[in-house]
This record gives C-alpha cells, sequence and structure tokens, in this order.
C-alpha cells in the first residue's frame, strides 16, 4: 500500500535487560488516584473517586530526551506516576483477570499547564490543552514484570535539583492496578502497547527551565531528565 506522504511512525520505549522496544498504542491516565493529592488540588477523595483522560501517543518522551517546556503556559506542572504497560488486551476486563495483561512497568512524568487546567476546570472545558500536548508524557524504560515482578507497594519519588519534592508509595493508590485496567476497559477496548499513567502522590509543583529531576519507584529503572 502506497501513502499519499509516509506514516507517522509509532513512540517507542526501551525495555530494560532487552534490545526489543515497547511500541505504544495509547496513553490513558487517571486522575486524583491519591487522596493527599486529591486534597492539595482542591477535591474531597471520599466524594469525588478518580476518572480517566488521555494524551496522545506521540506525547511521548523516552528516557535521555530533555522535556520541552511548552508554549502557552506559565505554570508547567510535574506529578511523579507509575506507569503500566499492557502487552494484551481485552474489554470488560475482571479485577481477578487483569494482571495478566500487564507486560511491565515504568516511571512517568504526567506534565500538566496547571494555569490551563485551572482554567478549563473554572470553564467546564476539557483538558486536552491542560494534559495532552507535546511532549508531555515523560516516559522511562520500562522494567517487564518478569524481572521486577508485579507491583502493589513502593516508594514513589521525585527529587529536582536533589531536593525532595514529591514523596509517597504505591500502595496509597485509591484504585488498585487491577482495579484500574478493569474500570478502564469497561470504557474501552484495551490493546497491547497501551500506557496507563495510575496518578500521582502529592507535592506537585511548578518546573523552571534548568531544572534536573530524578524520578524513582523501587524496582524500576530511575528516569532522569532536565528541563530546556
Ligand atoms: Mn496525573
Amino acid at each position: 500500500m502506497t501513502m499519499v506522504f509516509p506514516a507517522t511512525e509509532p513512540s517507542t520505549l526501551p525495555v530494560v535487560g532487552s534490545d526489543h522496544r515497547f511500541p505504544v498504542r495509547r496513553i490513558y491516565c487517571v486522575g486524583r488516584n491519591y487522596s493527599d493529592h486529591a486534597i492539595e488540588m482542591g477535591a474531597d477523595p471520599n466524594k469525588e473517586p478518580p476518572f480517566f483522560f488521555t494524551k496522545p501517543a506521540d506525547a511521548v518522551v523516552p528516557p535521555n530526551h530533555p522535556i520541552k517546556y511548552p508554549s502557552k503556559t506559565e505554570e508547567l506542572h510535574h506529578e511523579v506516576e507509575l506507569v503500566v504497560a499492557l502487552e494484551r488486551g481485552g474489554t470488560n476486563v475482571s479485577v481477578d483477570a487483569a494482571t495478566a495483561m500487564i507486560f511491565g512497568y515504568a516511571v512517568g512524568l504526567d506534565l500538566t499547564r496547571r494555569d490551563l487546567q485551572k482554567s478549563a476546570k473554572e470553564k467546564g472545558h476539557p483538558w486536552c490543552t491542560a494534559k495532552a500536548f507535546d511532549h508531555s508524557a515523560v516516559v522511562g524504560a520500562i522494567t517487564s514484570h518478569k524481572d521486577c515482578g508485579h507491583l502493589n507497594e513502593g516508594l514513589i519519588t521525585l527529587k529536582i535539583n536533589q531536593e525532595l519534592k514529591q514523596s509517597g508509595n504505591l500502595n496509597q493508590m485509591i484504585w488498585r492496578i487491577p482495579e484500574i485496567i478493569s474500570k478502564l476497559s469497561e470504557y474501552f477496548s484495551l490493546q497491547p502497547g497501551d500506557l496507563i499513567f495510575t496518578g500521582t502522590p502529592a507535592g506537585v509543583g511548578a518546573l523552571e527551565r534548568g531544572d534536573k529531576l530524578e524520578a524513582k519507584i523501587d524496582k524500576l529503572s530511575v528516569l532522569v531528565t532536565h528541563v530546556e
């Protein structure tokens, strides 16, 4: 088949200990999945359950690439998150069957134009320009579950210029990983290559050009990057 112009190559991510790369199909994200972050955003985690939004697959920034400070914002926020990478798909998947769909895990940063998000919330507008902009999904190398096991607890931290800014534990998630996959599969047909950002703990804040970031989750490849 001949295209009228060359089709865009998929975004891919490295896999720890392998020459093979992980091809990204879609990026799903969970909002307000840690109580302390829901509270810092002015929400009541007991009244407002987590929810989903998406980013385009070509928003992926693979490891060893800098964060490009985006246009149209004065308030680019960091959100360190566990990213789940799927190797199998499904619809209406049960919680018990969900874990078998997981290929592995990575550290990610859900970059957010917080000023645009605040304005969108006030006006009841969609979040696309706040969340789904170019280069908004920073993802580290993926570790196969065969190497790290399936994650349900472990420290998650973000240091900026060596200062601790975000800290939490994966066991503080409101929706646990199998629950996220199960709920998401009620709304969308999940497929191999899908990534799921699973929410951020408290401590989100603004990034400045020149900042050096070190994002860590127990058992996973450290994500080191900087803002330019
Ligand atoms: Mn987030």
